[in-house]
C-alpha cells in the first residue's frame, strides 16, 4: 500500500458585494465575498492543493491559471473535481482531509457539515473522512481585522 500526505494553503481578500462561497456552501446573508479570478472560494482552493501536493502534482496555479479566461468566475468545486479525477485514476483514495478555515466572517461552523458534504462528493469519499474546523482572528492580522479568509488543508491518501 502506498500513503501519500499533502497540504495546501489558499488566502482571498473578503470584500463587500462579491458571493460568499466556501468549499462549495453559498453562505447568502453574508455582506462580503472572496475576490478572486474564480469563485475565489479558499477552501477548496486549499484543498486541491493538498491533493495535488499528496501526488507531487504541482499546484492549483499551473493547473488553473488566473491568466487563462476559461476559469474566470469558475466553480472551486469543479476545479477540485477536475484536479482530483487523475489522482482517483492512479487508484488513490481519501484515507482522510483536514481543514482549518480562519476569518471573521461568514461563521462556518453551522454550515461546516454541509461543506464536508461537497467536499466528500468532489473526492468522492465519505464525509466521515473530512474534518471542517473554524477559527477566527482574535483582531489580530488580515484574517482578524476581517479582511480575508484563509484556508488549510491537510489530506491523507492511500493507494491499496
Ligand atoms: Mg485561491
Amino acid at each position: 500500500m502506498t500513503l501519500r500526505i499533502g497540504q495546501g494553503w489558499d488566502r482571498h481578500r473578503l470584500v463587500p458585494g462579491r458571493p460568499c462561497i466556501l468549499g462549495g456552501v453559498d453562505f447568502p446573508g453574508c455582506p462580503v465575498g472572496p475576490l478572486g479570478h474564480s469563485d475565489g472560494d479558499a477552501v477548496c482552493h486549499a484543498v486541491t492543493d493538498a491533493v495535488l501536493g499528496a501526488v507531487g502534482g504541482g499546484d492549483i496555479g499551473r493547473l488553473f491559471p488566473d491568466t487563462d479566461p476559461r476559469w474566470e468566475g469558475a466553480d472551486s468545486v469543479d476545479l477540485l473535481v477536475r484536479a482530483w479525477a487523475p489522482v482517483r485514476g492512479q487508484g488513490f483514495r481519501v484515507v482522510n482531509l483536514d481543514v482549518t478555515v480562519i476569518c471573521e466572517q461568514p461563521a462556518i461552523a453551522p454550515r461546516a457539515a454541509a461543506m464536508a458534504a461537497r467536499l466528500a462528493e468532489a473526492l468522492e469519499t465519505e464525509t466521515g473522512r473530512i474534518n471542517i474546523k473554524a477559527t477566527r482572528g482574535e483582531g489580530l492580522g488580515p484574517e482578524g481585522r476581517g479582511e480575508c479568509v484563509t484556508a488549510q488543508a491537510v489530506v491523507l491518501l492511500e493507494k491499496p
